[in-house]
C-alpha cells in the first residue's frame, strides 16, 4: 500500500496534461485514484517474487470510464526507495 499527496499528482497532471479532457469521449473530468498500483512482469501466469515492478496511478474519466495509467514515480507521487522498500515484502 503506497500513501501519497494525491493532489501532487493532480498538480503534476495539470502540469502536463494541461486542461486536455478525455481522449476518448472529449469530457471528463479526470479522477486521480488515492492509491497506487502496480504491474507486474507477466510469466506465465505464475507469480515471480523480485521481479520488476511498474507503480502506477490509474487516473479515470468519471464520464466513460477511460482509465489512464501514470507512473507513480515520474508523478511524483512516491519515491523509488518506496517502491524498493515495497518489493522485500
Ligand atoms: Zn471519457
Amino acid at each position: 500500500m503506497a500513501i501519497f499527496d494525491t493532489k501532487k499528482v493532480i498538480d503534476f497532471l495539470s502540469e502536463k496534461w494541461g486542461n486536455r479532457d478525455c481522449q476518448m469521449c472529449g469530457k471528463g473530468p479526470w479522477e486521480v485514484q488515492d492509491k497506487a498500483f502496480q504491474l507486474m512482469e507477466f510469466h506465465q501466469g505464475n507469480l515471480v517474487v523480485g521481479g520488476p515492478l511498474i507503480p502506477v496511478i490509474p487516473v479515470t474519466c468519471t464520464n466513460c470510464g477511460n482509465t489512464v495509467l501514470v507512473n507513480a514515480i515520474i508523478s511524483g507521487a512516491i519515491k523509488p526507495e518506496t517502491e524498493a522498500q515495497g518489493r522485500k515484502e
